[in-house]
């Protein structure tokens, strides 16, 4: 079986675990009676006036209960059980908490430290250091190409520090 029919979800940002197996009992599934492994379903995003339905790809798991039946969790591509799956904004794959928080940031901080770097290095050649305060071209450095080093190198600051930004706002969300 593949697919649970559409769904309308208000809140594009997250995927329960209840709110898909409320889709599946809807298409005649429920339980045990769900067959594990990778599962696709048709989520619809935004107003349900809309019906913008994209398709979303995700991995169902179950683990047996205590006093019977079953347990259905999301398995996010880190290999977490998970009962929610996020996202840091529309577009983006759907991951697990964790994943959202970590994945993100580390990428996101190495980037922007990367972009810092680079920029050290085009202030480097020529002939700057940030902690003067100020660019002074030195004398022997034509006014073109120092100009030219140290516009590169405020274009990969700047994008540094909107990178580091972006990176600030998944963590405030959760
Ligand atoms: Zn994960």
């Amino acid at each position: 079986m593949r697919g649970t029919g559409r769904r309308i979800v208000e809140e594009s940002r997250s995927l329960r675990v209840p709110d898909i197996l409320a889709a599946f009992a809807k298409a005649g599934y429920s339980g045990s009676a769900i067959p594990s492994g990778p599962r696709t379903a048709t989520v619809g995003f935004g107003p349900p006036s809309q019906r913008s339905g994209r398709r979303v790809s995700f991995r169902l798991e179950s683990t047996p209960q205590h006093f019977g039946g079953v347990r259905w969790w999301f398995v996010c591509s880190c290999g977490k059980r998970c009962t929610a799956l996020y996202r840091i904004r529309d577009g983006y794959p759907f991951h697990c908490r964790q994943c959202n928080g970590l994945a993100y940031r580390t990428q996101n901080v190495s980037r922007s430290t990367r972009w810092l770097l680079r920029a050290d290095k085009l202030l480097a050649r020529a002939g700057c250091d940030r902690a003067d305060g100020r660019y002074l071209r030195p004398k022997h450095m034509r006014r073109e190409k120092f100009r030219r080093l140290v516009g590169e190198a405020e274009t990969y600051d700047l994008a540094a520090f909107a990178t580091l930004l972006l990176t600030l706002r998944p963590c405030l969300r959760f």
